[in-house]
């Protein structure tokens, strides 16, 4: 410990004399409750920096926005939004903007938390931030989309900006929200700022390799946490529930390696074929009908027995908390790569360690976004563009490099992959925070 830090009061006193805030008291079980308890079993790992692990357990800046727009139908909606920045002490916030009807406050700070352990898990000079409106988008009409998400990029345009916090497609937004959201803020602030959001499209300042980068992160640590436990890719049977932006890509990715992808979950059904999935055939299926239910020459599964599909590789991608106590003593993948944030409860890792299933945490695994995120806020800084062969270069030299060291933190720790990279990467943030110190 440094002199100076030696001196800091240290953020362990007494819980009376800092209890929580009552919204941080009322979630136990759901994400930021499982988020909490992977920060408790990383604390006894984090040597002198535990002193600051307070901070962990603390979103920064929460803001709820009330969202009213114009209906079609001349109502008025209002809608429940939320921007939440979880810390903010290596960098700017960063994190995706997710439009689901299910969207909490509570789901929204572990998410933003989950950013800042990912940023620094892939040691990009961010902080951790996300935000949502809890909304089913697929019930609005272009025209009440829009004016949702200008009206929300208005209300949290307090808090934003490109160096301050920078939004990003997540669950049902996509490149032309961020292209609304990016416009929003450029017309407030009276000059166009291409670096507020990322994930735009191309002709606004996006980058080359944004919208396949999460599921091309998740495929590279799959292929490398495969070489470490001799795991042919090739042949391998693949099983993938969200079959979107970052399901669709990685088994995209995993079929042209030779993979069987045998079963795809989503919202709108559960299908499988032993022999593999015509997987680009499904992903135009998929662009085409909004869902893989009705894919022509699969069988039909009931949702449930998605978790018992003889398989190798299960990549869960859709949304949290789906591989629980009461799946995870039937899966029968070697390996789970977590596409989606928080996909699995703190309960079930303990099944699946237990059954000796390796997992690759969201932390790691789904990093591949944000990192191409992070190529494209340095693109837009600079107004001179990379090509994809350059991105995707640089994304696999930075995923492996940090897989590598993750993978040898769990070896050398006895510790799981998870509890290896919260390490990792909490080590970092504190680090950053005693640098900085507190002020005033
Ligand atoms: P998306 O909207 O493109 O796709 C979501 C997929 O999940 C869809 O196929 C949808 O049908 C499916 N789905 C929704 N509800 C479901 C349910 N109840 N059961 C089964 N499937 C269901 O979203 P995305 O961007 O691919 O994000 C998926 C996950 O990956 C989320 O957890 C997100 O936070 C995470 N993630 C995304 C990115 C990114 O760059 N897009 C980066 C890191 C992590």
């Amino acid at each position: 410990m440094s002199q100076a830090s030696a001196s800091i009061p240290a953020t362990s006193s007494p819980a009376a004399l800092h209890p929580l805030p009552s919204y941080l008291q009322e979630d136990k079980l759901g994400p930021w409750g499982n988020y909490l308890q992977q920060v408790d079993r990383v604390i006894p790992h984090l040597g002198s920096l535990a002193r600051w692990a307070e901070t962990l357990k603390r979103p920064k800046r929460i803001l709820i926005v009330d969202v009213p727009i114009h209906m079609d139908d001349g109502t008025v909606a209002h809608f429940e939004g939320y921007r939440v920045q979880h810390n903010v002490s290596r960098g700017p916030g960063k994190g995706g903007v997710r439009f689901h009807q299910d969207v909490t406050l509570s789901e929204v700070m572990a998410l933003s938390a989950w950013m800042s352990v990912k940023n620094a898990a892939v040691n990009v000079p961010y902080g951790g931030a996300k935000g949502g409106i809890r909304v089913d988008p697929k019930k609005l009409s272009r025209g009440e989309l829009e004016r949702m998400t200008r009206r929300y990029t208005s209300e949290i345009g307090i808090i934003i900006g490109p160096n301050k916090d920078i939004p990003a497609p997540d669950v049902n937004t996509n490149e032309q929200i961020m292209a609304w959201m990016m416009d929003t803020y450029s017309m407030n602030t009276g000059s166009t700022a291409t670096g507020v959001v990322t994930g735009k499209p191309i002709d606004l300042g996006g980058s080359l390799g944004r919208r396949e980068a999460t599921g091309r992160g998740v495929f590279t640590v799959g292929c490398e946490a495969a070489q470490h436990i001799g795991m042919e890719i090739s042949g391998a049977r693949v099983a993938v529930q969200g079959f979107g932006n970052v399901g669709g890509v990685a088994g995209k990715l995993f079929a042209a390696a030779g993979a069987r992808v045998v079963a795809v979950q989503d919202h709108g059904g559960t299908i499988y074929r032993e022999a593999g999935l015509d997987v680009p055939s499904l992903l135009r299926h998929v662009e085409e009908t909004g869902s893989v239910g009705g894919f022509p020459g699969a069988e039909v599964i009931a949702k449930d027995a998605f978790w018992d599909v003889d398989c190798d590789i299960l990549i869960p991608a859709a949304l949290e908390q789906q591989i629980t106590t009461a799946n995870a003593g039937r899966i029968k993948a070697r390996m789970i790569i977590e596409g989606a944030n928080g996909p699995t409860t703190p309960a079930a890792d303990d099944i699946l360690q237990e059954r000796n299933i390796l997992v690759l945490p969201d932390v790691i695994a789904n990093a591949g976004g944000v990192t191409v995120s992070y190529f494209e806020w340095v693109q837009d800084f600079s107004s001179f563009f990379w090509d994809e062969d350059e991105i995707n270069a640089r994304l696999v030299k930075i995923m492996k490099h940090a897989f590598a060291a993750v993978w040898g933190v769990s070896q050398d720790q006895k510790v799981s992959l998870r509890t290896a990279t919260f390490i990792v990467a909490c080590k970092r943030i504190l680090h950053t925070r005693e640098l900085r110190g507190l002020y005033p």
